[in-house]
C-alpha cells in the first residue's frame, strides 16, 4: 500500500509540474504575441547599473540615456542593482513606464554569500559534503531574495588544475566527479524546490566551458582543449547543473578550437539546448559577445551579434550589440525572428518562473533585508567553515591545543585581520566584518589570557583601491624581532601565513605561488627561536609550501573561510571541531609542475619502465606535495576488508563494493572514504585514477562501519574517439581509500 501511495503522490507531482509548465509556456506565448521586436531585443539586454558603478561606464550611455532606455522597455536585465530599496526604483522604471510593463531580472555575482560570508567555493568543497554546498548556497539565496536581487552568477563550476590562475578559488577544483556533486548541491541550495518560493533565486552554471584552461593559467588567455578533454573532464559539473534543474548558464571567455565559447553553436545548440534539452537561457560574459570583435572573428559589433545569435546567446551582458544591433540584422534577413523568439521566450519563462509578473518587486522586503546578518546565518556560516578546514600535518600530536595552562603567541599580519577571511567576491559584505583569527581564539580559550599577540612584518603594503591591486611588503623586516621574542617565551606558536584575499579571484593569476612578501622570511625566524609552530594558511589557491611541509610540525589549512573564519579556526584549534576537510586539488612541490591533477594520463614512459628517459624533471618529483583528496584528522582510521560482490558484471548489471572502516584514534571524527578506478586499457587513453563515489562518515573511538557503494557500467562510461558515451569491457583496477594515493585494491572486469 505504500508503495501504491508513494506512486500515486509521485505520479500527481508529475502531472502537476507539466500542467505548470506549459501554463508558464502559454503565459510566455500570450506576451510575446504582444511584442515587438524592439521590445523582443530589450528582452535580451543586459546592463549594469550606472549609479552603483565603481569603475568606468563602459558603453557611454549617460546615467538619463540608461533611464530612458529602462522606460521604453529596452533594458530586459541589469547587474549589480542591489538592495530592496534600489532594486525597486529601477523595477519601478521598468514597470511603470514601458509599454508591457515586463519587470526586469536582477543579477549578481553571489558567490559564496551575500551579506552573511561563508567559505569560499574552494573551500566548501573541501568539506566533500554535498549538504554544506547546498547550505551555504541557500543561506545565499534567502539574503539575496530579500534585497530583490533575483539571480545569481553562480556557481561557477569551471574545472581548474593551475593554481596560478586565481578563479581557482571559485570552482570545486581539479576533480569532474566531486566538481558534478557540489554543482548540483549549488544549484538545489540557491534555487530550492521551486523559484516561485520566497527564499529562492536562479541560478547560473558557468562559465560555459573550458573557462579553467586558460593557457599558463593566465585569466582569460587561450584555450586549448580537444573534443575528448572537453566531455570527460569539463562538462560534466555543467550537465550535472542542467540535470538539477539550473535556470541559465553564462558563456566563458574563451576560444575552443578557434571558436569563441560566446559564438559556439557546438557547444550551445548542439550540446547544451540539444543533447542536454537544457531550457532556461544563456546569458554572455561580461561584454563577451563585444569581445567577438576584439578576438578578430568579427570585425565590428553587428557582426559578432549575429555570430552570437546564431550560436545561441540569448542575453547579452554589457555588450550593447544585441541592443544597437538585432534589428537591423533581422530586418536584412540574415537573423530569422524565430530565433530571437526563442531566446526573449527562454527569459521570460525565468522571470515567469520567479514569480516577477506577480510581484515585479518579488519578496524584495527592505524591513527583512535589515535582519539578515543574523545568528542563525552566522551560525551556519561557522559550520560551513570548520568542515572546509584541511588538516595538512600535525606531528606530535601538537594540535588540538589546550584551551587553558598553555602559553601561545599568535602571530601574523593575518591573524588581525578581519577582511581577508571574506575572500573575494564577497557580494554586500561589510568590508572588515569577519572574525579574526585572534578574536576567535579568544572567543574560545578558556582562559583568553594565554594568548599573547604580535603582528610582525606588514604583509600588504599599499592600500586597496578598487581594483584592489596588491602590492606586497619584500624588504620592511620590523616586527621580525617583536615577533621571536614572544615565540620564545611561549609554549606554542599560532602563525597566519598565506594569501591576501585579493590575490585570487578574477584577473588575479601569479606565476609565483610561494608565500609573498616576507612571510617566509618572518617563519623562518620564528620557528629558529621556537619549533612549536602551528601555521593557519589562510589562501584562495594552492600554495607551494614545501619547506613548510618538511619543516612545520602542523599545518591547517583554511582558505578564507567568510564571516566565522576565526571561530571556525579556533573550533579546529582548540579541538571542539576535529578536521574532516580534504583537498579538493593538488598542491604542487613548485609551480613548474602546473597544471598538476591526480587523474592524468599515463604516458609512454611512466617510472617503471626503467628508462633513464622516463616522463620526469630532472630537478623536481612528478608527485604533489599533498595529494587530491588528502586530509588529515585528530583520530587515525583503518581501512580492512575491501569486497566486491562479484568481481565481474555485465553492461547492465551493477557490483557492491564495502569496506571497513575503524577509528583507531582517541577522538571522534569524520572520514570522506573514497573510492577510485582506473580503466586498465581503453579505446583511447585513459586517467591513471578516476574518483567514482565518496561518502563521509562519522565514527566514535573504537567503532567502525562498514561503507557501501554501487558501482554500475554507467559509472565506467567515458566519451570515446567515437563521440559516444559508453564504457567498454576490460579489466579494471579499485582503490577506497583515504586519499587518492592511499587505499586498498581490487580488480574487477567488466563483461
Ligand atoms: C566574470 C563573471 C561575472 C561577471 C559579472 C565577469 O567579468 O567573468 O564571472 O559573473 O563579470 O560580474
Amino acid at each position: 500500500a505504500a508503495m501504491l501511495i508513494s506512486s500515486l503522490a509521485f505520479g500527481t507531482a508529475i502531472a502537476t509540474e507539466i500542467k505548470e509548465k506549459s501554463e508558464v509556456d502559454q503565459k510566455v506565448d500570450a506576451l510575446l504575441s504582444k511584442m515587438t521586436l524592439d521590445e523582443k531585443i530589450g528582452q535580451l539586454n543586459q546592463y549594469t547599473s550606472r549609479w552603483e558603478m565603481t569603475g568606468p561606464a563602459p558603453k557611454g550611455q549617460s546615467e538619463q540615456e540608461l533611464l530612458d532606455m529602462i522606460k521604453s522597455g529596452k533594458v530586459g536585465s541589469m547587474l549589480n542593482v542591489t538592495g530592496a530599496e534600489a532594486t525597486r526604483n529601477a523595477q519601478q522604471l521598468a514597470v511603470e513606464n514601458s509599454r508591457l510593463g515586463i519587470p526586469m531580472i536582477f543579477g549578481y555575482d553571489v558567490v559564496h554569500g551575500y551579506k552573511t560570508m561563508f567559505p569560499i567555493p574552494l573551500a566548501t568543497a573541501a568539506s566533500w559534503e554535498p549538504a554544506a554546498a547546498e547550505l551555504s548556497a541557500s543561506v545565499a539565496a534567502k539574503e539575496t531574495a530579500a534585497s530583490g536581487v533575483h539571480w545569481t552568477f553562480a556557481p561557477m563550476v569551471d574545472i581548474a588544475r593551475d593554481a596560478r590562475w586565481g578563479r581557482i578559488m571559485e570552482g570545486a577544483g581539479e576533480d569532474p566527479y566531486l566538481g558534478s556533486v557540489m554543482a548540483a548541491a549549488q544549484v538545489r541550495g540557491f534555487q530550492g524546490a521551486s523559484l516561485a518560493d520566497e527564499n529562492t533565486i536562479a541560478a547560473c552554471a558557468k562559465h560555459f566551458a573550458a573557462y579553467g584552461f586558460a593557457e599558463a593559467g593566465r585569466d582569460y588567455n587561450t584555450v586549448e582543449i580537444t573534443e575528448n578533454t572537453l566531455r570527460n573532464v569539463v562538462l560534466p559539473p555543467f550537465k550535472a547543473c542542467a540535470d538539477a534543474g539550473v535556470a541559465s548558464f553564462m558563456n566563458s571567455f574563451n576560444e575552443i578550437g578557434g571558436v569563441l565559447a560566446t559564438a559556439n553553436n557546438h557547444l550551445l545548440r548542439d550540446i547544451l539546448k540539444g543533447e542536454w534539452n537544457f531550457d532556461g537561457f544563456v546569458v554572455s560574459d561580461w561584454n563577451s559577445i563585444g569581445e567577438i570583435v576584439d578576438h578578430g572573428v568579427a570585425p565590428n559589433k553587428k557582426e559578432a551579434a549575429y555570430l552570437a545569435m546564431k550560436a545561441g546567446s540569448d542575453m547579452d551582458m554589457e555588450g550593447n550589440c544585441y541592443v544597437s544591433q538585432l534589428k537591423e540584422l533581422v530586418e536584412e534577413g540574415r537573423i530569422d525572428e524565430a530565433l530571437i523568439d526563442d531566446a526573449v521566450r527562454r527569459i521570460l519563462k525565468i522571470k515567469f518562473e520567479l514569480g516577477l509578473f506577480d510581484d515585479p518587486y518579488r519578496y524584495s522586503n527592505p524591513e527583512k533585508e535589515k535582519t539578515l546578518l543574523n545568528a542563525e546565518h552566522l551560525q551556519a556560516a561557522r559550520e560551513v567553515a570548520k568542515k572546509s578546514i584541511v588538516l595538512l600535518k600535525n606531528e606530535n600530536q601538537l594540535l588540538p591545543l589546550k584551551k587553558s595552562g598553555q602559553r601561545i603567541a599568535v602571530i601574523g599580519d593575518m591573524a588581525d585581520d578581519k577582511d581577508s577571511p571574506l575572500g573575494s567576491w564577497r557580494a554586500q559584505a561589510v568590508t572588515g566584518s569577519a572574525v579574526s583569527l585572534l578574536e576567535g581564539m579568544k572567543n574560545t580559550a578558556a582562559d583568553p589570557a594565554i594568548i599573547q599577540f604580535e603582528q610582525g612584518p606588514v604583509f600588504v603594503s599599499n592600500e586597496a583601491d578598487f581594483t584592489h591591486h596588491l602590492e606586497f611588503n619584500e624588504t620592511d623586516l620590523s616586527g621580525i624581532d617583536e615577533a621571536v621574542a614572544l615565540a620564545k617565551q611561549v609554549d606554542v606558536v599560532v602563525m597566519a601565513l598565506g594569501e591576501n584575499c585579493f590575490q585570487s579571484g578574477e584577473g588575479r593569476s601569479q606565476t609565483d605561488i610561494t608565500l609573498k612578501g616576507v612571510q617566509q622570511q618572518l617563519l623562518e625566524a620564528v620557528y629558529a627561536a621556537n619549533p612549536n609552530v602551528v601555521v593557519v594558511l589562510m589562501n584562495g589557491r594552492p600554495l607551494v609550501i614545501n619547506w613548510m611541509a618538511e619543516h612545520v610540525p602542523a599545518i591547517l589549512e583554511t582558505w578564507h573561510l567568510g564571516s566565522e573564519a576565526g571561530n571556525a579556526i579556533a573550533d579546529v584549534l582548540f579541538g571542539d571541531y576535529n578536521p574532516s576537510g580534504k583537498l579538493p586539488v593538488s598542491f604542487p612541490r613548485a609551480v613548474g609542475q602546473c597544471p598538476i591533477y591526480y587523474n592524468h594520463k599515463s604516458t609512454g614512459r611512466p617510472f617503471d619502465t626503467g628508462l633513464v628517459f622516463w616522463s620526469h624533471y630532472t630537478d623536481e618529483s612528478n608527485e604533489p606535495l599533498y595529494p587530491f583528496g588528502y586530509g588529515l584528522s585528530y583520530t587515525t582510521f583503518a581501512y580492512s576488508d575491501l569486497k566486491l560482490s562479484s568481481s565481474e558484471f555485465g553492461l547492465d548489471e551493477e557490483i557492491t563494493v564495502s569496506v571497513k572502516v575503524e577509528n583507531t584514534g582517541n577522538y571522534a571524527g569524520e572520514e570522506v572514504v573514497q573510492l577510485y578506478i582506473r580503466d586498465l586499457f581503453g579505446s583511447i587513453t585513459r586517467p591513471v585514477k578516476e574518483l567514482k563515489g565518496f561518502e563521509k562518515i562519522s565514527l566514535a573511538p573504537g567503532e567502525s562501519k562498514v561503507v557501501e557503494f554501487e558501482l554500475s557500467a554507467n559509472d565506467l562510461a567515458f566519451y570515446t574517439a567515437e563521440g559516444k558515451w559508453q564504457a567498454e569491457p576490460g579489466d579494471f583496477l579499485l582503490w577506497v581509500g583515504t586519499h587518492s594515493q592511499e587505499g586498498l585494491e581490487a580488480a574487477f572486469s567488466l563483461k
